[in-house]
């Protein structure tokens, strides 16, 4: 079947069409500026160049319009008509604690999406005007929701609350949720194949480390922890976002910088993580990279600081699970930052993990980069998130 997979921001829109009997991407693209002037999407169909076209998009409806028009143009599409696509995977953001799964989209689904979006209000308004404008464009297309929180949901409660009243969670739902999920169980998934032993008895931890970043643990094929919480700004510190910080940080900047709340919060967001730790040299691990190479004081304690934390979490959750087989990384620097790894699997010889330097020097390849003497198996395993979403849009439809 061919499954569009559609990945809605506030002012973007991702899209992949899979051939989930082959998993074959046919073609991919990318509509930016939605509702602002100046309005782009590309498309590239597999094996073949991309194309960009500059056209007005006022609202979502006219994007996937657009995304359509692209899939099925005479020339350069990828399918001879719309009916060719058997159903549509949508990435939304939050499921708060209604769904542990993925789901068929019906009007129940999308009340129930809408009621959590006071949890994640910049992601899941946007995953639903793009849910919506694809019924509209699309209608009687099978539609399947596949929830980033969906993952952790299996975290016993001492993992997902905090030290706050107990009636936060109870009125509030105030909790740890964790983001990443489709991601950290593709992984996780893969790495037991890797090791070439039952996914339900493995300890294995994920570290997706891209501009955003988590760590999850995953015993015995449930996930019993993640670092993010409430929203993703909790955990590792990240390109821009702080990760954890004494929450007393926020009204101390906030007297002693002039600051309200949402100006600290943007601070938080937007202003801190290895960006701000490097005297805002970049957020981008590759240039970071190059200022470390160079010895540049900035660089190297953002990458250093960075490092650190992913392996307190590492040592962290090797507790939590009384063990651990497998250590992934993954995800933009995880997958292409050898620096990056190689400081933090340098910190992990208390594990019986030593380094195999040459495999380690690989970038975007899955690799066991853990020598074979080493007690635990280290590996980086190229997440696909579109493809997860698909496999489990087919698996509801097919
Ligand atoms: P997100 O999906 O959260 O935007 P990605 O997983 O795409 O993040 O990761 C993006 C990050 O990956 C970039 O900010 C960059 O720092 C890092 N990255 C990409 N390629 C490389 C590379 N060759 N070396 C080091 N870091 C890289």
């Amino acid at each position: 079947m061919k499954i569009l997979v559609i990945n809605c921001g506030s002012s973007s829109l991702k899209f992949q069409l899979i051939d989930s009997d082959t998993e074959e991407v046919l073609g991919k693209g990318l509509c930016e500026r939605i509702g602002i002037d100046g309005s782009v999407i590309n498309f590239t169909p597999a094996g073949r160049d991309k194309i960009v076209r500059e056209v007005p998009m006022p609202d979502h409806n006219k994007a996937i319009e657009l995304v359509i028009e692209a899939l099925t143009d005479p020339d350069n599409g990828v399918v001879r008509e719309l009916s060719e696509i058997g159903a549509v995977g949508h990435r939304i953001v939050h499921g708060g604690e209604a769904f542990t799964k993925s789901v068929v989209i019906d009007d129940k689904v999308l009340a129930a999406i809408e009621e959590v979006s006071d949890l994640a209000p910049l992601h899941n308004p946007a995953n639903l005007i793009g849910v919506r404008a694809c019924q509209k464009a699309m209608p009687g297309v099978p539609m399947v929701a596949v929830f980033d929180t969906a993952f952790h949901q299996t975290m016993p409660e001492e993992a997902y609350l905090y030290g706050l009243p107990y009636g936060y969670y109870e009125k509030f739902k105030v909790r740890r949720y964790g983001f990443h999920g489709t991601s950290h169980a593709f992984v996780s998934r893969r790495a037991a194949e890797i090791i070439g032993r039952p996914y339900e008895e493995l300890k294995l931890i994920v570290c997706h480390l891209g501009n955003g970043a988590s760590v999850s643990a995953v015993k015995n094929g449930k996930c019993i922890d993640t670092s993010m919480g409430l929203t993703p700004l909790e955990g590792l510190i990240m390109g821009t976002r702080s990760g954890d910080i004494d929450p007393a940080v926020v009204e101390y900047i906030g007297q002693k910088d002039g600051k309200d709340l949402a100006g600290v919060m943007n601070v938080l967001n937007k202003k801190s993580g290895v960006f701000g730790l490097s005297g805002d040299l970049s957020s981008d691990f590759r240039d970071l990279e190059a200022g470390y190479n160079k010895q540049d004081p900035g660089a190297t304690r953002a990458i250093m600081t960075f490092a650190y934390h992913v392996v307190k979490y590492i040592g962290a959750y090797t507790a939590a699970m009384d063990g651990v087989d497998g250590i992934c990384f993954t995800a933009g620097v995880g997958e292409n930052s050898p620096l990056v790894r190689r400081l933090v699997a340098g910190r992990l010889s208390f594990l019986g993990i030593t380094l195999d330097e040459e495999a380690n020097d690989v970038h975007g390849k899955e690799r066991t980069i853990s020598t074979p003497d080493s007690r635990v198996r280290v590996m980086v395993i190229p997440t696909n998130e579109e493809l997860a979403i698909a496999r489990d849009t087919a698996a509801l439809v097919g």
